[in-house]
């Protein structure tokens, strides 16, 4: 396969983009826009934008998971919180905590900001039952 030029490969993350913004995949974006941060922090650029920018879209899949969990289940009081084998410290630290929807909503544990993993948080929530 013929390697992609810098160019080549910034014009395909925002095909991309545009793809997952049509079907309102926010997780997705967020993973599209830590791929890009982490693209510019190789070619030596600034990647604060793209990491604010994962994170926002990261927040916003958390944040609609919670909603539409508490409006579709009347025995669901709640999220935990499940992390991967290789998460980082940070994210681990969390792993099994419960949070009521209304801490959850306000505090915003997912996704994790201080998140060493190069991919970013992957933590997700799980739903918790009465
Ligand atoms: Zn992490």
């Amino acid at each position: 396969m013929k390697r992609l030029s810098p160019n080549e490969k910034w014009n395909r993350f925002n095909k991309k983009l545009e793809e997952l913004m049509k079907s309102n995949d926010f997780y997705g974006l967020g993973v599209i826009y830590q791929e890009m941060a982490n693209f510019l922090n190789n070619e030596g650029k600034d990647s604060k934008e793209m990491l604010n920018k994962a994170h926002e879209m990261k927040l916003t899949h958390h944040r609609n998971y919670i909603k539409n969990l508490r409006y579709d289940s009347p025995i669901c009081v709640g999220v935990e919180v499940r992390c991967t084998d290789d998460s980082c410290r940070s994210c681990k630290s969390l792993q099994g905590k419960v949070f009521d929807f209304d801490k959850a909503i306000e505090t915003n544990p997912l996704p994790v900001r201080n998140c060493s993993h190069e991919y970013g948080c992957r933590c997700v929530y799980l739903p918790v039952a009465n």
